[in-house]
């Protein structure tokens, strides 16, 4: 029997009972190694975990982390997802964002610092850059995030980078474009609470025949909505196995972007959603979303070159399909 590439390796995956986290974790088992989630649940579901143990850990507590790490003390590489992610909410409560994300980062490290974890995989994202006039996004341009949310985590990035330095631990910081679609067995896909992600509440619409909010049609843009890097989540997860195996091949550092090099407006992502569902998308046109960028979508050379990493799943008609179909099944 030919071996799988992670057989008989275990995985700390921080955050992997989320949308992404859970993804991960599956292609992992899928692999032949064994997810082992630490999560705190306050956006994850237990439920969405599958594929190996699960310990609750609130990344704030300082104590709770490291008696997790140390529970686990012999594995050596750590997929660090969990984090505040809504955009909105980080404005009005930057206090809560710094404190999941940065604070809670900071304990993580340290608990680290204190086994034989010494790599890790960050799920960064494309809000650290900022505005760039120059799309495709290359990763060496000057990071400038706008929102709470991208500043925490540019902050999460220069941490791992300092304890890169200092205490030799090998990272791969991956700066995700937008997540979307689902696994397309149905079983795991998005489910935030409350959903403000676009291709959810689309669907939603879709199906509920109500009207959903579009953030703004006055942007510089084919249309005037804002342009985003849709990429299937399932190619995301798969960017995770490709890091491992970098790792395993002496990679210490990297920033990498994970997106499809393609983007797409919000009025294109609505036709697509009338294709695949048959519904028609009713909308209310709204005022813009404070931190909402124009356009943004990735360069996606350096994800090739240094992880050998290329998207498999992200043509549009696939993503809107394996959502739909996961919305569907939720109901
Ligand atoms: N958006 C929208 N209506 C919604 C949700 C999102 O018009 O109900 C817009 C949002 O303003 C942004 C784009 O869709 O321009 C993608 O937003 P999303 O929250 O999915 O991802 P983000 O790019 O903010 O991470």
């Amino acid at each position: 029997m030919k071996l799988k590439n992670l057989q008989g390796k275990s995985i700390i995956v921080v955050g992997g009972a989320g949308y992404i986290g859970s993804h991960v974790c599956k292609k992992i088992s899928s692999k032949g190694g064994l997810p082992i989630v630490f999560d705190n649940f306050s956006a994850g579901h237990k439920h969405a975990i599958k594929w190996g143990p699960y310990e609750k850990v609130d990344l704030r507590n300082n104590k709770e982390t490291s008696k997790a790490f140390e529970k686990y003390k012999s594995v050596e590489t750590v997929i660090h997802l969990a984090s505040s992610i809504e955009v909105n909410t980080g404005e009005k409560f930057p206090s809560e964002f710094y404190t999941n994300n940065v604070l809670g980062t900071l304990n993580l490290l340290n608990a680290m610092k204190n086994t034989n974890a010494r790599k890790i995989i960050f799920s960064s994202t494309c809000a650290t850059y900022g505005e760039i006039e120059d799309v495709p996004i290359l990763e060496t341009v000057i990071q400038n995030p706008l929102s709470v949310y991208g500043k925490t985590k540019l902050a999460m990035e220069h941490m791992i980078e300092s304890f890169h330095k200092a205490y030799d631990l090998n990272y791969i910081i991956l700066r995700y474009f937008n997540a979307a679609g689902a696994d397309p067995e149905g079983d795991i896909g998005e489910e935030h609470d409350p959903e403000t992600h676009l291709i959810p509440n689309a669907l939603n619409a879709a199906a509920s025949g109500k009207s959903m909010k579009i953030f703004g049609t006055d942007y510089d843009t084919i249309d005037g909505t804002c342009i985003r890097d849709y990429i299937h989540v399932n190619d995301i997860a798969q960017a995770h196995i490709d890091s491992i195996q970098a790792q395993k091949n002496g990679l210490k550092s990297a920033d990498v972007n994970i997106g499809t090099g393609e983007g797409y407006s919000i009025f294109q992502i609505l036709s697509m959603i009338e294709k695949v569902t048959g519904y028609k998308v009713k909308y209310k046109i709204c005022q813009k979303r404070a931190g909402d960028l124009a356009k943004i979508y990735a360069d996606t050379s350096k994800a090739e070159n240094v992880l050998g990493f290329k998207t498999k799943y992200s043509n549009l008609e696939n993503i809107i399909q394996t959502a739909w179909n996961f919305y569907k099944n939720k109901k």
